[in-house]
Order: structure tokens, then C-alpha cells, then sequence
């Protein structure tokens, strides 16, 4: 058991951004009538699918299920810029977790970030926050958000490359799958472009990563074997990725592989990726939407982050 030290500065105070009918729903714990499956708004619809997460509710949408787009609300974005501000300064990843709080029916998430290591958050660090994160009051941990600086290094001619649009790195995709509480990640790049990948019912149902050898099934090995689906493979020592065959690659190949491979264990695991820009919004890329605007974000011909559906 954790002790409860009602912590009111650990939070950051949610500012109401809707006077919608909507936001009576939520109070109500019910669906929204006029919700837009193809656009969640956070008063709309987010918050209400969190809370009734946080609640035991509801259980996880079905990975179709997931609309089209969605929005952040302004004080998750605050503590998001702090993150990637932090992360400019420092070039080191930022982390905080996303909590409920069942009593006052809130979605919480902290002022104080934390700081990571250089390519990776630990698991130590993780479970420090999660503590923390109980400790100031809140009763799940419902989802993370981590920095990214915006390089990585590839180990063939160490070399640095950009990262043009918003990628996970499989590790985070473990990181999330092996707990349990958590249904989303979301990782954010110094140019602000997120990406965000949620559970879906089906991801509970088959969470078991038995197409891994038993003794092979710890995150150094699922990364490891992602990667060299798409050529690639994972150096644990010095975290970083290169060729199996040792061939150089440009940066536009090294992400279009790194994609390919946010896409494939997506499909494996059933989880909705979404990639968009803080403050913008994000749309979705699995299971693919008919939004053809995104095509060309997500092939790299343009780095500018589609604009979403008005919503
Ligand atoms: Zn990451």
C-alpha cells in the first residue's frame, strides 16, 4: 500500500476549455450522445474514455474503434512543452506519468517531470514516478509520455540523423505492453511532433509475446527482434541500431524502417498509433484511416503535420 499525501501542488490544475453539454456527461459517467466517433475532443470524449477506464467501467475500445483524431487538452500540452523544453536544454529524455483520480474524477497529470537518461527511460524511473504519482493521490496510472531528443545515433558511421516525423522506438512499445495498469504511450520530439500509441481490447486478449523464444522475451529482445524484421538489429550496449549487413543508410531509409517497424508491432499487438503535433492534434495511422491528407506526412514528403478534421 502506497500512503496517501494529498499533494496539491504534484498536479496540474485542468482548465476547462468546453462549455459543451458534454462536459454534464462526463459528470454523469455516460457516453456523450452526439459524440463524433471520427474525433475525440478531450471534454468530449478523451477524458470521459479515460475516467471511465479509471473507474472499471468501460473496457477497452476495439482497435477499429479509435477515432480518426484527437486533441490533447491545453494543461497536458503545458507539461508536455516543459518536457521538450527540458529536453533542448539537456538532450536528455523527460518523462512524466498520466494518472486518475477516481474520488474527484480527474484526469491528472504532474508539474513535476522528471528526467530520464540520454536514449532511455528506466524502469527504475518509471516506477519511481508511478510511487510518486500514488503517493500525491492518484488511484491509477492510466498512461506516459516521454521526450525524444530529436537524433539518434546510428552505429555503421555514427552517424546522427533527424528524425523527420514523430517515431516510437520498440522499446517504448514493450515498455508499454508489459504494464499492465497503462493503456497509452506517447513520445515527443523537440519539433513537438508526438507520437502516441493506445491499447485496445484486443491487445489484452493476446499480450502474451509468445512468438518470442522463452528466456528471449526481456525489451532488449523484442527490440532486437523488430528490428531485424526490417534489416536492422539492436546493439545493447551501446543502444544503438545498425544494418545487419553493415551497409550504410540515409536518414530517409533509416526512418522509413523505423516506421515500418512502429507499424508491425502495432498490427501484432493491436494498438491504434497516432501521430500528430502537440497543440495540433494528432490522427491516427493504425489501423489506417481513409484520411488520405496524411499520406504524404507519413511518407516524408512533407514534414508538415497534416491539418486534422475540424472538429
Ligand atoms: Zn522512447
Amino acid at each position: 500500500m502506497v500512503e496517501r499525501t494529498n499533494n496539491g501542488n504534484y498536479w496540474r490544475e485542468e482548465i476547462e476549455e468546453s462549455t459543451s453539454p458534454s462536459a454534464l456527461h462526463t459528470s454523469l459517467r455516460v457516453s456523450p450522445v452526439n459524440s463524433n466517433r471520427d474525433s475525440w475532443q478531450y471534454s468530449d470524449r478523451l477524458k470521459w474514455y479515460l475516467l471511465s477506464l479509471g473507474n472499471g467501467d468501460i473496457s477497452l475500445e476495439d482497435v477499429g474503434g479509435y477515432p480518426v483524431s484527437m486533441r490533447f487538452p491545453k494543461y497536458w500540452n503545458d507539461t508536455l512543452n516543459e518536457m521538450v523544453e527540458n529536453t533542448r536544454k539537456d538532450k536528455h529524455e523527460w518523462f512524466c506519468v498520466v494518472g486518475v483520480d477516481r474520488l474527484n474524477q480527474r484526469v491528472l497529470i504532474p508539474r513535476r517531470v522528471a528526467q530520464g537518461g540520454l536514449k532511455m527511460i528506466s524502469h527504475n524511473l518509471h516506477k519511481e514516478q508511478v510511487d510518486l504519482a500514488k503517493e500525491a493521490g492518484a488511484d491509477m496510472i492510466i498512461g506516459s509520455f516521454h521526450t525524444h531528443p530529436s537524433r539518434h545515433e546510428y552505429r555503421g558511421l555514427i552517424k546522427r540523423f533527424f528524425l523527420a516525423n514523430s517515431l516510437l522506438s520498440a522499446h517504448d512499445f514493450y515498455a508499454l505492453l508489459v504494464h499492465d495498469e497503462e493503456v497509452f504511450s506517447g513520445a515527443v520530439q523537440t519539433n513537438k511532433q508526438d507520437a502516441l500509441i493506445f491499447k485496445s481490447r484486443q491487445t489484452k486478449v493476446e499480450k502474451d509475446m509468445t512468438y518470442l523464444p522463452p528466456g528471449y522475451r526481456d525489451q532488449n529482445s523484442f527490440a532486437d527482434y523488430w528490428y531485424r524484421t526490417l534489416g536492422y538489429k539492436y546493439n545493447p550496449e551501446e543502444q544503438t541500431t545498425e544494418r545487419v549487413d553493415k551497409k550504410s543508410v540515409s536518414t530517409d531509409e533509416w526512418n522509413d524502417a523505423m516506421w515500418e517497424v512502429n507499424l508491425a508491432i502495432s498490427r501484432k499487438h493491436h494498438l491504434a498509433i497516432y501521430r500528430g503535433n502537440v497543440g495540433f492534434g494528432l490522427g491516427r495511422f493504425y489501423p489506417p484511416s481513409t484520411n488520405s491528407q496524411y499520406d504524404d506526412f507519413l511518407k516524408g514528403k512533407t514534414s508538415k503535420v497534416p491539418e486534422l478534421p475540424k472538429l
